[in-house]
């Protein structure tokens, strides 16, 4: 049997975790009623030294004109960004956790 590479599990990571997502992806109007104000867009670029670039940046809705609808995973192909960092167009995206609204007047 093949050994795996490191990469090679990767991938299957990512297909066992499509394969246990129940139900539709949350969207945008989800994400949003949990509280998100936004989303980290990461970098999956490689820098000229040949590590990985990881270079990211918080976006707000209120930055994109997203319709609410839209499922979160499609995020990535709906908007176009470029890392300032690496140069490079792909990215992958996670809702933003750490800068939630807090209830109330800041
Ligand atoms: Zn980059």
């Amino acid at each position: 049997m093949k050994r795996l590479e490191p990469e090679d599990e990767r991938w299957i990571d990512d297909a066992r975790r499509a394969a246990h997502v129940r139900g539709p992806p949350p969207t945008i109007a989800d994400c949003k009623a949990e509280g998100c104000i936004g989303f980290h867009v990461c970098c999956n670029g490689t820098l000229p030294s040949g590590r990985r670039c990881g270079n990211w940046k918080v976006i707000l809705w209120e930055d994109v004109n997203l319709p609410p609808e839209l499922p979160f995973p499609q995020i990535a192909h709906s908007i176009r960004a470029r890392c300032t960092k690496c140069g490079c167009q792909r990215f992958h995206i996670v809702p933003d956790a750490t800068h939630q609204k807090r209830p109330g007047p800041l």
